[in-house]
């Protein structure tokens, strides 16, 4: 065997080892790099489904409480809505965190603090709200009845 004989196997088998490991190579780069975003996505797609199913929970409350949705409807839709709210959370919490869903305390109960989180967020209550609850506060109050936190007192105007 020559030295261009030798050279050309050496070169071919460089081809060869290029053609094998090239896909390898290419599907290790791709995975590591689409694995996050997937997730990121998934998880987005999530929190915009749970925003929505929220939405839907506010509107149906906001119907019922002003008579425009019968009480049968209400009562069929709202424990259907807050089931698949509780799915989006429990899918959400798995992607979120890693944990072991059955740890998170009451899902239902966090759909329902959402809606009221949502609820007391509307401009319709003309009282005060609790800057660090939420909750609603005299406006004289210096401290909130609820978290106990100050809260600056508001000069009620006359008229
Ligand atoms: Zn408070």
């Amino acid at each position: 065997m020559d030295l261009a004989s030798i050279l050309l196997s050496l070169a071919l088998l460089l081809l060869v080892a290029a053609i094998v490991l090239r896909p390898l190579w290419d599907a290790r780069n791709s995975g590591q790099a689409s694995a996050a975003p997937q997730d990121r996505s998934e998880i987005e797609v999530l929190i915009s489904r749970r925003e929505g199913i929220l939405a839907v929970l506010l509107d149906l409350d906001f119907d019922y409480a002003t008579g425009k949705l019968e009480t049968a409807d209400y009562e069929a839709q709202r424990p259907q809505l807050i089931f698949e709210g509780v799915q989006v959370l429990k899918k959400l919490d798995a992607l979120d965190t890693g944990d072991d869903v059955t740890s998170v305390p009451d899902l239902d109960e966090r759909i329902e603090q959402a809606v009221e989180k949502l609820r007391v967020g509307q401009p319709k209550s003309n009282g005060r709200l609790c800057p660090h609850c939420g909750k609603p506060v005299n406006p004289g109050n210096r401290f909130c009845p609820h978290c106990g936190k100050q809260i600056a007192p508001v000069v009620e105007t006359a008229g």
